[in-house]
């Protein structure tokens, strides 16, 4: 059942691709498997998916001593400082740098194993007060300062679009954002490319990724609901 979930999935960026003239290569699928069991993220793993997104550092840390070496763990919840250090040398990508803080430890900690980590800077597209991340008419000042910490390399936006049964009306959001990411990308700020644009979840990725979206980030279009009880 979840090969056919992930094919239905791959179909549907393939035809939203088409649409938008982009190649579907250029589109990273990340299987979000949060409160999923190991032996789910092993299924879809079997199908080929080799990009798993997580949400807590110790459900990242558990599942990545289970399973392949060569799946790239993706950080995309919000990640409390004194966690850092236990998924710096694991992550492919942390998606979720919400505060200067978050930027300055994971320059530490990165600064520590003497690796450059690649980062994404949240922005709170719709400022939502239940949401993290940076406001758009703040993200080019901050993006400037956390430019400056050399073990960090940043790479582009990532979002959370709101909670809509209607993708349509995210579209300005994910327009908004694409735009942005274009501005910053014009000022040519040292250590800082815009290539990554991270948005797009089960509701409403095929929109996201005809807005230019170039990571989906997809948990129960692929695995099924989630149970939180
Ligand atoms: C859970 C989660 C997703 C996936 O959500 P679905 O609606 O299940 O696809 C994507 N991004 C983030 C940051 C998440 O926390």
């Amino acid at each position: 059942m979840l090969a056919e979930n992930l094919q239905q999935v791959e179909e549907n960026i393939q035809r939203a691709c088409d649409r938008a003239g982009r190649k579907k290569e250029n589109v990273t699928l990340i299987a979000v498997s949060k409160t999923k069991p190991a032996s789910m993220l092993s299924e879809i793993y079997q199908c080929g998916v080799r990009d798993f997104g997580e949400n807590k550092v110790q459900e990242l840390c558990e599942k990545k001593e289970q399973l392949p070496k060569d799946i790239r763990w993706h950080m995309i919840g919000h990640l409390q400082r004194n966690k850092v250090k236990y998924i710096i040398r694991d992550t492919e990508l942390i998606h979720s740098v919400d505060t200067y803080r978050l930027a300055e430890e994971i320059n530490i900690q990165a600064k520590k194993i003497k690796r450059i980590v690649p980062v994404l800077i949240e922005i709170n597209i719709a400022g939502e007060t239940s949401k993290f991340g940076i406001l758009p008419e703040e993200a080019l000042l901050f993006i400037e300062e956390a430019a400056k910490l050399d073990s960090i390399r940043i790479q582009g936006l990532m979002t959370v679009a709101p909670y809509t049964k209607q993708p349509e009306e995210n579209r300005p959001y994910f327009r908004q954002i694409k735009k942005l990411s274009v501005d910053i990308a014009k000022e040519k700020i040292d250590n800082v490319s815009m290539d990554i644009l991270s948005m797009g979840m089960t509701g409403d990725y095929v929109t996201a990724i005809e807005e230019g979206s170039t990571i989906v980030r997809v948990g129960t279009g692929i695995f099924g609901a989630r149970n939180y009880t």
